[in-house]
């Protein structure tokens, strides 16, 4: 079974982002220098079907699915950053040894995981008793992890809409980029932010 550091279920605008910061991470910080990230994504973010006009910093008309390839093009720039299609059906095990499954019986083993699942079907073996009615959702029927500040337990976050978070890009990209510095700052011990300084010419 091939082991992980970080599984993170979902590549949509949240599991991307926080890949991202993840990745990024790597030739910043000794402690994240190894660390291997897995995203399994079942390939149906909502932003698939978004058209951007009202999001800080990105062009007007920009096409939903053009803006998720260009963040799965810069999650995979990362040499430790790995994206596979795919659907998770079950998440067994605690810290430091959990099992992911999916639905074609593939299994990997990782230490941390964290569900960016979205605000859509949440159906995971393990979470699905944590699944209650979304807290900001804009029509009924949307779903969330129940949780404690992006954590649901010991090595167990949740990230973006599935966490709670509105369905804004910049909410669910932002979060993204929180629970990778929560998860950065547990392994340097104090809170890190992965930061590029402007070079002076
Ligand atoms: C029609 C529409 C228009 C929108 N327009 C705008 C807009 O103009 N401006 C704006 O700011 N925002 C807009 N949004 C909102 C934006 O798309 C969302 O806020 C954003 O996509 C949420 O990110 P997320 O990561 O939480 O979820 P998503 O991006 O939905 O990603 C969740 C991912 O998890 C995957 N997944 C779910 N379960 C599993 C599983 N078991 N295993 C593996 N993968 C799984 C899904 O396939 C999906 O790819 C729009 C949304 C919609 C629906």
């Amino acid at each position: 079974m091939e082991k992980y550091d970080i599984i993170i279920i979902g590549g949509g605008v949240s599991g991307l982002s926080c890949a991202i910061t993840l990745g990024s991470a790597a030739s910043k910080l000794d402690v994240a220098s190894d660390k291997r990230i897995l995203v399994i994504d079942a390939g149906a973010s909502h932003l698939n079907k978004a058209e951007i006009n009202n999001v800080a910093g990105i062009a007007e008309g920009t096409k939903g699915p053009e803006l998720l390839g260009f963040m799965a093009k810069q999650a995979k720039s990362y040499e430790n950053v790995t994206l596979l299609l795919g659907t998770v059906v079950s998440v067994a095990g605690t810290k430091g040894d959990f099992t992911v499954t999916t639905e074609s019986d593939d299994t990997f083993q990782a230490d941390i995981v964290v569900f960016a699942n979205g605000m859509q079907t949440i159906d995971v073996k393990g979470i699905n008793d944590l699944v209650v009615d979304h807290m900001r959702a804009p029509r009924p029927g949307m779903v969330m992890i129940k949780n404690d500040n992006g954590k649901i337990g010991d090595g167990k976050y949740v990230t973006g809409c599935a966490a709670g978070a509105s369905s804004m890009f910049a909410t669910a990209a932002g979060y993204g980029a929180q629970t990778a510095t929560d998860i950065i700052s547990t392994w340097t011990g104090k809170y890190t932010v992965i930061h590029d300084v402007l070079k002076k010419d």
